[in-house]
């Protein structure tokens, strides 16, 4: 069994849906069970609908969802000589919903209204792979993922899950070959749809992977496979062809764009090996993750923007022991807040982490009553693994370094540019 992931990139056009279908081809005979996240930019436009919503603009949430609905219909027509039937039952629970007036939190509607997209984008992969003769079961996937209500970031019940696809998922490939589902969404228990958090696709198909026993996972990108650093930022980035598990969640926890962080925590468990594949050329390997030791000779570069430094300091030049720190990190887990660094000193303790305005407002409020705070904003986070002099000085070239941290593999600067 494979698990096959297509991200909004691979199925943004009538042309990419004809591509992924020829890859289809190349498989005969083979069991796959394929996730896919919403067409291109959706989710982006979805939020958008949500966000009009609950502002109480009604009209220009069912306006903006019509666009969503358009590009949607255009696409399915583009084509399909029939209609594709479910497609219109998911526009109605949308526009039902923009026809209430917002009575609970903003992310439960959120969720209600952008678990649409993948709802969309799998039902008309899957129409279109039935027309090209591609036999396939198409199955909603929050009738297999249970989650929590912790709408937005819900955490995934896995004994649930897995008693689900051992109910419903793995009877069905003895009907076909393929499955066809959505990564990011779940349901609870009360039938309310939840999401995974955003890019959270990759992360579905992984666990579909470790509670299907899966020989592998592949994720199809638009690019050849992971780079030692992002093309968009580096002109001179190279492909990798092998990768160990502990590389790449370290780069994605740092920020690397290219997988989500959730993702290789499923795969390794089970030493299922992750392919990152590109859907634009189907005959080159791309890059193979697994646990098998990989000697790095590339240094492998992970910017994150837009961090905050958070200076704490003793009020009255006592030290910071283990009470004010473990009241700090019981902020941290209240407020839902990964420290991306910290260092600590007699009387004081930095924190660099991701700048998410409102919650970095509020931990400096609670973290004042035991400390003076300090916020400095607009840093940028440089991860470089297995580094060299060359590349330090060439990275940190005419920028100010706030704050540096250096293991034998690894060195961290924040930094920001000199005004
Ligand atoms: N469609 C969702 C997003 O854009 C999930 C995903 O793409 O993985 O965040
Ligand atoms: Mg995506």
């Amino acid at each position: 069994m494979r698990v096959f992931k297509f991200g909004g990139a691979s199925i943004n056009s009538a042309a990419r849906i004809k591509n992924i279908s020829a890859i289809f081809k190349s498989y005969p005979g083979e069991k796959i069970l394929v996730v896919i996240s919403a067409m291109g930019k959706t989710t982006n436009a979805l939020e958008k609908v949500a966000e009009a919503f609950y502002k109480g603009e009604k009209e220009e949430a069912l306006q903006l969802f019509e666009n969503v609905k358009q590009v949607h219909l255009n696409l399915a027509n583009e084509l399909l000589k029939s209609p594709v039937n479910n497609i219109h039952d998911f526009f109605t629970e949308v526009e039902w919903l923009l026809h209430d007036k917002p009575a609970k939190d903003f992310d439960y509607y959120y969720d209600q209204v952008v678990c649409a997209g993948e709802l969309l984008s799998s039902s008309i992969v899957s129409a279109f792979l039935h027309s090209e003769k591609i036999k396939n079961t198409w199955v909603d996937v929050r009738d297999i993922i249970r989650t929590d209500d912790n709408f937005r970031d819900a955490n995934v019940d896995l004994d649930f899950t897995q008693a689900k696809i051992n109910e419903i998922i793995l009877p069905e490939f003895n009907n076909t070959n393929i499955v066809i589902t959505q990564g990011f969404i779940g349901s609870t228990d009360e039938n309310e749809s939840t999401t995974l958090g955003r890019e959270g696709s990759d992360y579905t198909a992984a666990l579909f992977a470790n509670l299907l026993n899966a020989d592998s996972l592949t994720i199809w990108k638009d690019v050849e496979g992971v780079m030692n650093a992002d093309p968009k930022e580096f002109k001179d980035a190279k492909f990798i062809n092998a990768l160990n598990y502990n590389e790449v969640i370290e780069m994605a926890y740092y920020g690397a764009q290219v997988i989500h962080p959730k993702t290789i925590k499923p795969l390794q468990n089970k030493n299922i090996p992750l392919h990152v594949r590109c859907f634009l050329n189907p005959g080159a390997a791309g890059t193979i993750i697994s646990n098998k030791h990989v000697q790095q000779s590339l240094p492998i570069i992970v910017l994150k923007q837009n961090q905050v430094l958070i200076n704490l300091n003793s009020k009255d030049f006592s030290f910071v022991g283990e009470k004010p720190m473990s009241r700090l990190y019981e902020i941290f887990a209240d407020l839902k807040i990964k420290p991306n660094l910290t260092q600590n000193a007699a009387i004081s303790i930095l924190i660099c982490m991701d700048d998410a305005h409102e919650k970095i407002e509020k931990l400096a409020l609670m973290a004042s009553e035991l400390f003076d705070v300090q916020l400095e904003r607009n840093l940028t986070l440089l991860t470089i693994r297995h580094y060299n002099t060359d590349i330090i000085n060439k990275l940190s070239k005419e920028k100010i370094i706030v704050l540096e941290q250096k293991t034998k593999d690894t060195i961290q600067m924040l930094m920001k540019s000199p005004q």
